[in-house]
């Protein structure tokens, strides 16, 4: 696949890269690197940490993993700390991508190089490389599934459907990028009347949803029940992340979907994480984005070397992610829609997911 190509590429680059040198520090000790994560209340982030840190375990380096309960004051102190503590590299999945100017400058001071995990780091020149998914693509397969799912594709349903969008956090980077991709598929649509939102809320701000948080999206899920479905159904919602996707959920079966004659709305997500597959089986959630996050604390571990070692890392995307100071150079992973058809195959055979996390 073009994945495990991209990744033996990286591989052999950086195998290049680290020969005939050991993985110490300036100090002449084993370097060790600070990875800071945004919360614990997601899945996908667990295995991100973890991932991360087995993964530089290998490469001989020590580590210091740190989760920020998604409050970004107290990530910028973690990553302080770090600094403090003397880490050669650092690699930061961020709450706020724009709260970090001050400490990263003082990592530039230090000469400590900076990866921006998976989030763009914002307002800096002080990043060096980001390490990601194609974002953009993600934001393209959850559109293109609801308007597939919907069938006015291949035209085998007629509209005009009644849909609802939901967008990630605002202080969220990747948030715009799936946004304005999904809005690129769906807005031809609303522009046709195939697509109806019946709120009107089609600008991202409207849409957004503070870290995240799925309880928010359930909130206003049901809020716009109430205010506008109460003589008519809806058919689809767009949803970003798999645990908003949930909240959604409960506000719909609140309001009577997914009974007999009253089926649940299709509701797209991202991150395949368990529950939201077993949703998937259960005939709720329709669809999910799976990012690999294996495959990305792979790809980071061997930036990092590679930096470590005053190497150049291997990077396929040198032009998409301008975070306001530079374009920062990127490494980008690609996302995979999934659904009901193909989850088996896609994530249990791949080993992402076991089929005993499911029931
Ligand atoms: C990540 C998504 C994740 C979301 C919520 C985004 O930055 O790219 O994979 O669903 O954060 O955690």
């Amino acid at each position: 696949t073009t994945v495990a190509a991209a990744i033996s590429t990286v591989l052999s680059i950086s195998l290049t890269a680290c020969s005939g040198d050991s993985d110490t520090g300036s100090d002449g000790k084993a370097a060790s690197v600070g990875i800071a994560m945004p919360t614990k209340t997601s899945q996908r982030w667990i295995n991100d940490g973890q991932n991360m840190a087995d993964e530089l375990k290998g490469f001989g380096y020590t580590t210091t993993l740190k989760y920020a309960d998604n409050d970004p004051k107290n990530q910028v102190a973690q990553v302080e700390a770090m600094l403090e503590s003397g880490v050669d590299a650092l690699v930061i999945a961020s709450v706020d991508g724009r709260a970090f100017n001050d400490v990263l400058a003082k990592a530039k001071a230090a000469d400590v190089p900076v990866i921006s995990y998976d989030r763009l780091i914002l307002g800096t020149p002080n990043v060096d490389y980001y390490a990601s998914f194609d974002n953009l693509k993600v934001g393209t397969l959850q559109a293109d599934f609801l308007v597939e799912g919907l069938g006015l594709v291949n035209g085998s349903r007629k509209g005009p459907f009644n849909v609802e969008l939901f967008a990630g956090s605002a202080d969220d980077n990747n948030t715009r990028y799936f946004y304005r991709a999904s809005m690129e598929v769906l807005e031809p649509y609303i522009q046709s009347g195939d697509l109806i939102v019946r709120s009107g809320e089609t600008e991202m701000k409207e849409m957004t949803t503070l870290r995240w948080d799925g309880p928010t999206a359930e909130r206003r899920m049901n809020k716009l029940l109430d205010t506008d479905y109460a003589d008519q159904d809806i058919d689809a919602v767009l949803s970003p992340y798999d645990g908003m996707s949930l909240g959604i959920i409960k506000a719909l079966k609140k309001h009577g979907y997914g009974s007999p004659g009253k089926p649940l709305p299709i509701v797209t997500g991202q991150d395949a994480e368990v529950p939201s597959i077993q949703s998937l089986v259960d005939g709720e959630q329709a669809q999910t984005v799976y990012k690999d996050t294996r495959e990305l604390a792979l790809v980071t571990a061997y930036m990092v070397n590679s930096m470590v070692h005053d190497n150049k890392p291997a990077l396929n995307d040198t032009r998409t992610y301008n975070n306001g100071k530079k374009v920062v150079p990127a490494y980008l992973l690609e996302p995979v829609s999934v659904d009901k058809s193909n989850y088996k195959q896609v994530l249990i055979d791949s080993g992402y997911l076991k089929k005993s996390d499911l029931d």
